[in-house]
């Protein structure tokens, strides 16, 4: 599809401008120009325009929609790393479990590497009926390319009607090359799943707009139905040890494994500091701590508490915290046993990923301070006086 304007038909109205959502009309010497690094041919300017001078071409490529009947069941890719399932994979089956319940469905995972079969009995006691499995030395690890062809030969044999993934840089890598592979729509970074009972359909829900808005996101016409989800957004569900699943391997030419990137080596990541996504307590601050400094008072309650420091980005923006530290949207989500958050107002942005853990403390001066609408415990107050008194309190009550 390709989008003009007309500039002989052109007014200068303006209702081009005040109808595009996306800021991607302007105004020069009288005429509308379009910026095509921000349209996204939604064609609002050309219902707005009264003189015809937008113009939509489409091209005669026309996508096939699929038989979207014949596809059936609720997929999650296995993510495991170093031949170990990581705890992403078993969120996700605990959700693909509930929605499954609704969809009447089965649920499988698709697990890929080599020598597997200690993890197989653990995917199927967090929620998978089946695995697909597929095995090989070449696979043993993450590639994009290889991994990629195998599920989109998988999901082309066996038509699965929604895909779950982890939106970890494995997951984010991967699925976006089978959504474009395969044509369908794909949702990143979704907060909540569900389904329409009605329709059937899988609503996938996500900040959008800069996280100012909850959008709920459908793909009504093309299966499967993808979607990634951060870590920790979900819980996994108990292991039913009683629970019997079906393996089903998978073979594929060598040719499949195929790959333009070489692995040469894996390397840790070395943390100095307590990994905020694996704490069972954090204690984040804001801009309400005032500086660098005074994160000091959070390491000391961290410490006594056994726990990680966390911050909202506005600290992180001041340089006050590591970008690794940061907790929302654009930093990690968490789900600790309890979260503090101290001089932090509660923007939708940080609550995003933080919202899940299961007490949260909030410390503000600001009584009316949307942090308090999420909090399990709110003190209202000063931190510099508080902090300080919960660090005394912990200590004398922990023996610390
Ligand atoms: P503020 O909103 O300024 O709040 C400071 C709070 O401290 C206030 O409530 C104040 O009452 C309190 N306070 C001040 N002094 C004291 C005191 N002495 N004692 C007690 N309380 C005190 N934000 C994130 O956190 N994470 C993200 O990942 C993230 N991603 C974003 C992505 C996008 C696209 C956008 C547009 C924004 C994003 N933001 C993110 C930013 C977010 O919108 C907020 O600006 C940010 O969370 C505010 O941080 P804050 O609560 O620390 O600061």
């Amino acid at each position: 599809m390709a989008i003009q304007i007309i500039v002989e038909k052109c007014t200068g109205c303006t209702m081009c401008v005040k109808a595009c959502p996306f800021d991607a009309i302007r105004m020069m010497d009288k005429k509308a120009v379009i910026d095509y690094n921000k349209c996204t041919l939604c064609g609002a300017c050309v219902e707005a325009c009264k003189f015809k001078a937008v113009l939509v071409e489409k091209s005669g490529q026309v996508c096939a929609v699929p038989d979207i009947k014949s596809y059936k069941g609720i997929w999650v890719f296995i993510e495991q790393k170093n031949g170990k399932v990581q705890s992403v994979a078993y969120e996700l089956l605990g959700k693909a479990r509930e929605l499954a319940k609704k969809l009447n469905c089965d649920v499988s995972g698709v697990l890929i590497g080599n020598d597997l079969s200690d993890q197989l009995d653990e995917v199927i006691w967090h929620g998978a009926d089946n695995i697909y499995l597929v095995e090989a030395p070449e696979i043993a690890n993450f590639q994009d390319e290889p991994y990629t062809n195998i599920i989109v030969e998988l999901v082309k044999k066996y038509k699965p009607e929604i895909l779950l993934c982890g939106a970890t840089n494995i997951g984010r890598s991967l699925i976006s090359r089978v959504a474009i592979k395969i044509k369908a729509g794909l949702t990143a970074d979704c907060t909540g799943l569900d389904v329409d009972l009605e329709k059937k359909i899988l609503l996938q829900t996500r900040p959008a707009f800069g996280g100012n808005i909850m959008a709920t996101i459908i793909s009504p016409n093309f299966r499967p139905q993808m979607a990634t989800v951060r870590h920790k957004v979900f819980q996994p569900m108990t292991p039913d040890k009683h629970r019997k699943g079906k393996i089903i391997k998978e073979e594929f030419p060598l040719s499949l494994f195929a790959s333009r990137t070489k692995l040469i080596d894996i390397i840790e990541e070395i943390e100095t500091l307590v990994n905020i996504s694996e704490a069972d307590i954090i204690v984040s601050g804001g801009r309400g701590m005032g500086s660098k400094e005074n994160f000091k008072l959070l390491e000391e309650l961290a410490h006594v508490l056994g726990a990680a420091v966390g911050s909202s980005r506005a600290a992180v923006d001041s340089n006050w915290m590591p970008y690794s530290h940061q907790v929302g949207q654009t930093g990690r989500t968490v789900a600790p046993k309890i979260y503090f958050a101290c001089g932090i107002s509660g923007q939708i942005q940080h609550l995003v990923g933080m919202q899940s853990s299961k007490i949260i403390v909030a410390i503000n001066k600001d009584p009316d301070a949307p942090i308090f609408k999420v909090a399990t415990y709110g003190i209202v107050g000063d931190l510099f006086t508080i902090i300080p008194a919960l660090t005394k309190k912990f200590k004398e009550v922990l023996n610390k």
